[in-house]
């Protein structure tokens, strides 16, 4: 067979716009893998600015409509669209897992993470009420309302398929926008599954619409005239240049970046499940999660000594697997590309004197020997000065670095150049309040590894994790979707004609 003809027998992945499924113009492409098997099993289309135009232009014919929809029709929607994830429960996990390459269990934990932020914007009409004084000034009562901002985007990585982009189009579309998605390419087809269920939950076309893309797509949104805010989640390179090409082009932006959580293991914690708690949050889904636990720190020898025996253990009877057989604890990596970068990592932090207790590079699955898998990695000796720490290495890489005093740890946590999220495992409260209190990062957990905040609260880093400032999801999700107005009001009550005042009005 040769090339186009090649072209034409594979899955072809659509945008998603009115509607409808439309397919891609601009003539590039993208290869979407099975990270079990290493083949391509679908090309993504890559939107050109004209695409995301025709995007921008059906949000901007279906918004005001929308906007106009009572919030609490618009929040029967979200209660349709809950139903109708949960009865496609199944199907979407085995969609996600194929293109992203997580165990089917995970998949739909990644599902019910947004599915959360769904259930939250069911209380839209709350969520979006406003405030109201009566008797400001004689006579004069003000109140303030939230209103949509019209055509919004979001901008989302490859390791939540599901989960980051429920957080931004729940609040978002709910808030009364219309919402544009551009998916991360290497596995788009959850995005477009989701739209077509909130269609058929009663969203009106055009309100959410799907444009596949890269750079080129990326950088239309940032600089369309008519978007007027952009979320992103992702690296904290490509965050930090989106959080200042949205601002630049005068967006409202908020930028989510990569992360290393740290995981500080007190002298009185609970070793053994503090031990079950960190492998899974390290070791989960390929250690691809932004709040994984890929740095473990001991405080003082005796903890380090027994933590070590017990992790070491516990890895070696982790079983790595094709996402689809239900008895392995994590599957393949997204793709070559990230597996080498991975193994890279692990050279680089050997070269640097760290010692490389278990080694994951070279693992072999029987029959899946193409397979993006790579066996899990354990570090000890590891310190702050070196590249292989300072850097998000985003694979089932648990690096130890090992403290003398809280104080150390707090600062290893608190010093590094990411502040996504961080964990303490003791039975101090004491020491855990002041942890808590003192640690320069955005998320904490106490005794609870991996502390993705509920969907009322909300999610976001410090530091290099997160760029802009208002968090995902909960009321900071509704705020950034949303601007307020505030009117101030007197009504003629006829009587004298007061006289003209050139002094500010004052309430004296
Ligand atoms: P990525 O930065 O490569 O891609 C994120 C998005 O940006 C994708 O949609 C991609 O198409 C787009 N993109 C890629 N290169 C671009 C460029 N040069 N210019 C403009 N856009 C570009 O991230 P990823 O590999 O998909 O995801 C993993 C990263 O995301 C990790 O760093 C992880 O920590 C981070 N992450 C952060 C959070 C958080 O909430 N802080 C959550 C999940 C993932």
């Amino acid at each position: 067979m040769n090339a186009p003809d090649a072209i034409v027998a594979m899955r072809t992945v659509c945008h998603f716009v009115d509607g409808r499924r439309v397919i891609g113009r601009s003539g590039r492409y993208a290869d979407v893998f099975d990270p079990n098997t290493g083949d391509v099993q679908a090309k993504v289309p890559l939107a050109s600015a004209e695409e995301v135009d025709d995007a921008v232009r059906s949000a901007i014919a279906a918004q005001p409509a929308w906007a106009a929809v009572n919030p609490q029709r618009r929040a029967r929607v979200m209660f349709e669209f809950k139903r109708l994830i949960e009865l496609h429960m199944d199907e979407l996990a085995a969609l996600l897992s194929s293109e992203h390459g997580k165990v089917i269990a995970d998949a739909k934990g990644d599902i019910q993470r947004g599915l959360e932020v769904i259930e939250f914007v069911c209380g839209i009409p709350h969520l979006l009420k406003g405030e109201y004084t009566q008797g400001a000034g004689g006579g004069i009562d003000v109140y303030s309302m939230r209103q949509p901002l019209g055509v919004v985007a979001g901008i989302t990585p490859f390791n939540f398929p599901a989960m980051i982009p429920l957080w931004m189009m729940g609040p978002a579309i709910a808030s009364g926008n219309a919402f544009i998605l551009k998916p991360s390419e290497r596995d788009p087809s959850t995005s477009v599954r989701l739209a077509e269920l909130l269609i058929e939950a009663g969203l009106p076309p055009g309100v959410l619409n799907v444009v596949h893309g890269d750079k080129n797509c990326v950088e239309a949104i940032l600089h369309h005239p008519q978007i007027k805010a952009v979320s992103f989640v992702g690296s904290s390179d490509i965050a930090q240049s989106v959080f200042q090409q949205a601002g630049a082009s005068g967006k409202r932006v908020q930028a989510m970046g990569g992360a290393k959580n740290h995981g500080i293991v007190m002298p009185d914690a609970d070793l053994d499940q503090a031990v079950a708690d960190i492998i899974g949050a390290a070791y989960g889904s390929a250690g691809e999660r932004c709040m994984a636990l890929p740095v473990v720190v001991p405080v003082g020898e005796q903890t380090a000594v027994m933590l070590r025996a017990r992790l070491i253990a516990a890895i070696k009877a982790l079983k790595i697997g094709a996402s689809t057989d239900p008895s392995v604890h994590y599957g393949p990596v997204i793709s070559a590309a990230h597996k080498a970068r991975i193994e890279n990592y692990i050279r680089i932090g050997v070269e640097e004197g760290a010692e490389l207790v278990l080694d994951g590079r070279g693992f072999s699955l029987a029959g899946h020997e193409r397979g993006f898998f790579i066996g899990p990695s354990l570090f000890d000796h590891v310190k702050p000065v070196m590249k292989s720490y300072q850097e998000e290495i985003f694979g089932p890489v648990l690096q130890m670095v090992r403290a003398q005093t809280f104080d150390e740890a707090l600062q290893l946590a608190s010093k590094h150049p990411y502040g996504n999220g961080v964990a303490i495992f003791t039975r101090n409260g004491d020491a855990a309040r002041e942890f808590a209190d003192r640690v320069e990062v955005g998320m904490v957990g106490i005794n609870v590894p991996i502390p993705v905040p509920v969907a009322y609260h909300s999610f976001g880093g410090w530091k290099r994790s997160g760029f802009g400032d208002l968090n995902q999801y909960g009321m900071d999700g509704v705020r950034f979707y949303t601007r307020t107005k505030t009117v101030t009001q007197r009504w003629p009550r006829g009587g004298p004609v007061t006289d003209q005042s050139f002094i500010i009005p004052t309430l004296r």
